[in-house]
């Protein structure tokens, strides 16, 4: 793959740089400590993800979450037919009234997951840098 800008081949997928980029981090840690009431030992472990500049650069496009969403839309359903149960009926329409942007915002997260997000996932997959001139770019076909 040649740099359309700078004509050098020393260039990478995307793809590649992130996987070197990222990296999956394990870590158990054993303390021991000695107290007035005796000696205590911990063992605690670390699990992340590290990721360079060059990772974060070339982060693929994530696909959105549901569970924010899905939380209010119980909870506002939840106080609103239990106020209409309770004879509350202004502010159990209130709350249900309320639920309808949760329902909308989870209508909109999938609609961006099975359309968008298919799109944007294979640009990125087609996308190389140049570790020459730093230079972004869509190989094309
Ligand atoms: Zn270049």
């Amino acid at each position: 793959m040649k740099c359309p800008e700078c004509g050098s081949e020393h260039c990478q997928r995307y793809e590649v740089i992130n996987a070197y980029g990222t990296s999956m981090t394990h870590s158990t840690g054993v303390g021991v400590g000695i107290g007035s009431s005796g000696v205590g030992l911990g063992v605690g472990r670390t699990r992340g993800v590290n990721t360079t500049k060059m990772g974060a650069l070339t982060d693929p496009p994530r696909q959105l979450g549901y569970r924010r969403s899905i939380f209010f839309l119980i909870v506002w359903c939840f106080i609103g037919f239990g106020m209409l149960n309770d004879k509350l009926l202004t502010g159990g329409f209130f709350f249900l009234a309320c639920a309808i942007v949760p329902a909308l915002t989870i209508l909109r997260r999938m609609n961006y997951n099975t359309k968008r997000w298919p799109v944007l996932y294979e640009e990125w997959k087609q996308k190389w840098f140049c570790n020459q001139c730093g230079h972004s770019f869509v190989d094309e076909k």
